[in-house]
């Protein structure tokens, strides 16, 4: 299934990924991200296991598992082109992009992830200051701590 303006296709970050097929201007809905809502969180301890299930809102899950949802390829980076932001009014989220994006670019968003969600999902978006793990932006300065702290064995 195709979405218009997108693609999914093989990604150097991971798995297959979403790229855009012709340039979005910032502020642009790319693909709507269709899924079941959940009130309760998912289970975070799947290591390496591809991820769907986005905390969208606090207390509010999105599991974007299903083939309908063409914008599940998207994938992680520490320095994204788009965001998910939830339309209210249809009850679901849209990747948006939050700068200019060109065409052929591949479209990344942040996942927001919790400190206990990243432990178990490595990033490899190859962002220059990528923090190696999947984890929401505001919470990287925390990980970054706890990452200095647990080398420490003296
Ligand atoms: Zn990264």
């Amino acid at each position: 299934m195709s979405v218009t303006g997108t693609e999914s296709k093989p990604s150097p970050i991971s798995g297959l990924g979403l790229f855009a097929t012709r340039a979005f201007a910032t502020g642009e809905r790319i693909a709507p991200y269709n899924g079941v809502l959940l009130n309760s969180p998912p289970d975070v301890s799947t290591p390496g296991q591809p991820t769907y299930l986005l905390e969208i809102s606090p207390g509010l899950w999105l599991d974007g598992s299903t083939p309908a949802n063409p914008a599940r390829h998207a994938n992680h980076s520490c320095l994204p082109n788009s965001e998910l932001i939830l339309d209210t009014a249809v009850g679901h989220p849209w990747l948006v992009a939050f700068r200019p994006i060109a065409a052929h670019e591949e479209i990344t968003f942040d996942y927001g992830f919790s400190l206990a969600e990243s432990l178990f999902h490595p990033c490899k978006c190859g962002a220059k200051d990528c923090v190696g793990k999947i984890i929401s932006s505001p919470l990287r300065p925390a990980l970054r701590r706890h990452l200095r702290f647990s080398r420490r064995r003296d």
